[in-house]
């Protein structure tokens, strides 16, 4: 026998797009139910190195920098409780980042003219543990971007909005309104929800969601493909690992960043470092094998005094999800494509996610969606927080 439950926006996906609009859009009065058909925390955002960016490291991006730069003040009013979301419970891992470089020779011509409120230059006494070394002659900037831990942001969203949040095994049935927008999904146990809205969420999973619109309405083909740009990330373990929030510039090398590092802790609370930028987007051609003995070398170039004879290595294989781009580049703005009464999401960034609940407000507001209906809610199981990849040991390779 089917049921029928009622709500104002259904979301797709449990990341930090789907969890992040859940909780905005029920501060601000709209009845919200979010389907998720694995586990929170998504594919991208629990193994993103949680960075609330300030745009230094993108200046060949003009927007994304300049959205980058509104950012920080409303993430620090979501972490202090003063924002529409509240994030209290989430942990902040350091409040700065270090843009260092292997050496003094390295020209900072470029990082000099960014100099300024939130990016110093910082004098040897000033510098991280892990660069407080006699045999490091580097150039180190402080810059004011926050780095947080993923799976505390994810469980503080979780546990805001609990009671709205439900796993779906099978895929949704999309019913239509005879003007082509849609009005219900049908899922598993016979359960229909009607909704005034949908919105998708679901970063590489929205490919397949798109297709089975497509397939049934024609009122949804302008919704923008999707790309994946894929990343080979490293992880170390080692005994004596200090904390470390580091992006490693080398500008007259051409290669921007050849690795960022963050530090995260495992199951037994041991720091795992973890590594990006140019290290991972270049290391996709590379076996694990290969990507382990890449790193192994980079980081006796880049930080020689540290000894990395004890430490456990491994590497982790994740897309990023985004809308088409030509030359499969970076996009140039946070996507939220809308198309009748349904949005497509992909932040881009996670810092950017207060830009797109901005963006999908001001949708609302231009369509005239009010709130109108008091969730029933379904009854249905609910999800598992993914636990990230660095939460069991490295093991030894
Ligand atoms: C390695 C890495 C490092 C990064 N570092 C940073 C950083 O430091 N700072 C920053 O701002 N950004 C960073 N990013 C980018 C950022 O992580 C992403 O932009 C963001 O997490 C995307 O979130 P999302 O919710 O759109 O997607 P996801 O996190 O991928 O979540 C999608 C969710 O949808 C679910 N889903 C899939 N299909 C369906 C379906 N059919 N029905 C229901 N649910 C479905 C999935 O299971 C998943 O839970 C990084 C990305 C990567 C990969």
């Amino acid at each position: 026998m089917k049921t029928i439950y009622k709500t104002d926006v259904v979301l797709f996906g449990g990341g930090v797009a789907g969890l992040w609009l859940l909780n905005h859009l029920k501060q601000v009065g709209y009845s919200a139910i979010l389907l998720e058909n694995e586990s929170l925390g998504g594919i991208q955002t629990i193994h993103s190195q949680g960075v609330i960016h300030s745009g230094f490291k993108y200046q060949n991006n003009p927007i994304i920098v300049a959205q980058l730069k509104q950012m920080r003040q409303a993430w620090i009013d979501a972490l202090q409780g003063s924002g529409i979301v509240q994030l209290t419970k989430t942990k902040i891992f350091a409040q700065k980042q270090h843009y260092w470089t292997q050496n003094k020779t390295v020209n900072t011509d470029f990082y000099d003219d960014l100099v300024g409120d939130d990016f110093k230059r910082l004098s040897k006494t000033d510098f991280p543990t892990v660069l407080k070394h006699p045999n490091y002659t580097g150039q180190v900037f402080e810059a004011a971007e926050m780095v947080l831990d993923m799976p505390s942001l994810i469980n503080n969203l979780y546990e805001n909005v609990a009671d709205c949040i439900f796993k779906i095994k099978d895929k949704p049935v999309f019913y239509f309104n005879e003007n082509g927008s849609m009005n219900a999904i049908r899922l598993e146990k016979d359960t229909i929800i009607e909704a005034q809205f949908f919105i998708f969420c679901a970063g590489a999973g929205n490919e397949s969601l798109m297709n089975d619109l497509k397939i049934n309405s024609l009122s949804f083909q302008s919704f923008q493909k999707i790309q994946k740009r894929p990343l080979h990330q490293v992880l170390i373990q080692k005994p004596d690992l200090p904390s470390f929030y580091g992006v490693c510039v080398s500008p007259e090398q051409g290669a921007f960043t050849p690795v960022i590092i963050t530090t995260h802790y495992n199951n037994k609370k041991q720091k795992v470092w973890y590594l990006g930028g140019d290290i991972a987007t270049k290391g996709v051609e590379r076996s694990e094998k290969e990507q382990i003995s890449f790193a192994q070398t980079e980081m006796q170039r880049l930080l020689p005094h540290l000894h990395w004879s004890d430490a456990t290595w491994t590497t982790l294989r994740v897309d990023r999800a985004e809308p088409l781009q030509a030359a499969a580049s970076l996009p140039t703005d946070v996507c939220v494509d809308v198309c009748m009464n349904a949005i497509q999401v992909f932040p881009v960034k996670f810092a950017l996610m207060p830009e797109v609940a901005d963006k999908v407000l001001t949708i609302f507001k231009s369509l005239k969606i009010k709130a109108i209906a008091q969730s029933t809610l379904p009854k249905l199981d609910k999800p598992t927080l993914l636990k990230p990849i660095w939460f069991e040991s490295c093991k030894r390779i």
